[in-house]
């Protein structure tokens, strides 16, 4: 199971720090596998997207409990968009990536947080840009600050902790440490995987690659590459 760890500490309802623990990301490496037969994630894709989802989990403490929210990110140079959204009620995430051809006039990597309240469908979305000859590297690091600067979340500061992005509070601390709850939050990635999606994979066979699979067996077993769940296929589930 892809998960990540959340710890944050709390007093009387202020959130006092917010940290990603532990982010184990197996399921991103076979992505397009799933959502799309034809092409797989490139490996250059994994950090970027690693650090937003990250920064989702670290972003989720401070989210009153009945938003849910999501963070799309546009690279024009690298042809891709990023994409993790967070549902807070179920603490599950769901994490994309996927190729882009931008259009000529959008040539700066762009960040669009949405933000939706369950409970009374309130809305927000919230846009940032960073210049275009911003490094890949420094791409989000850029977007995340320009979100907390226009969110005016004074005291907040992101940072990075090796392939990973936290949130800590920088404002003095004028509290006893003993009357700090830490609170864990396990977020649950959600594949997002369907039978129909799993049939598709054989698609990119050619006929008499699947009748040679259906020969001998007339139901196969198929794991979905990205989070293990068992399919299994017929012949007439094939399109
Ligand atoms: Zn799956």
């Amino acid at each position: 199971m892809t998960s990540a760890t959340v710890k944050f500490g709390e007093k009387e309802g202020e959130i006092s720090f917010s940290e990603v623990n532990s982010v184990d990301f197996m399921g991103l490496y076979l992505d397009f596998y799933v959502q799309n037969p034809v092409e797989a994630v490139p490996k250059e894709c994994f950090p970027n997207l690693k650090k937003l989802i990250s920064m989702a989990a670290a972003y989720l403490p401070l989210m009153p409990p009945d938003w849910s929210f999501a963070w799309n990110v546009s690279m024009p140079l690298q042809k891709r968009r990023l994409f993790c959204c967070v549902d807070s009620e179920y603490n599950v995430f769901v994490a994309r990536t996927h190729s882009w051809n931008p259009s000529p006039f959008e040539k700066n990597p762009r960040m669009t947080v949405q933000m939706v309240s369950g409970v009374s469908g309130m809305e927000s979305t919230t846009t940032v840009d960073c210049g275009e000859n911003v490094p890949s590297d420094k791409i989000l690091n850029t977007l995340f600050t320009k979100f907390f600067a226009e969110e005016s979340q004074n005291g907040l500061e992101i940072y990075e902790n090796g392939e990973t992005f936290g949130i800590r509070d920088t404002l003095p601390e004028d509290f006893d440490e003993k009357d700090e709850q830490i609170k864990e939050v396990e977020l649950k990635f959600k594949c997002g995987c369907t039978k129909s999606k799993i049939a598709d994979i054989f698609t990119r066979m050619s006929k008499k690659d699947v009748d040679f699979l259906f020969e001998t067996e007339s139901v196969l077993s198929i794991e979905c590459p990205r989070c293990g769940q068992k399919y299994r296929i017929k012949k007439d589930d094939l399109r």
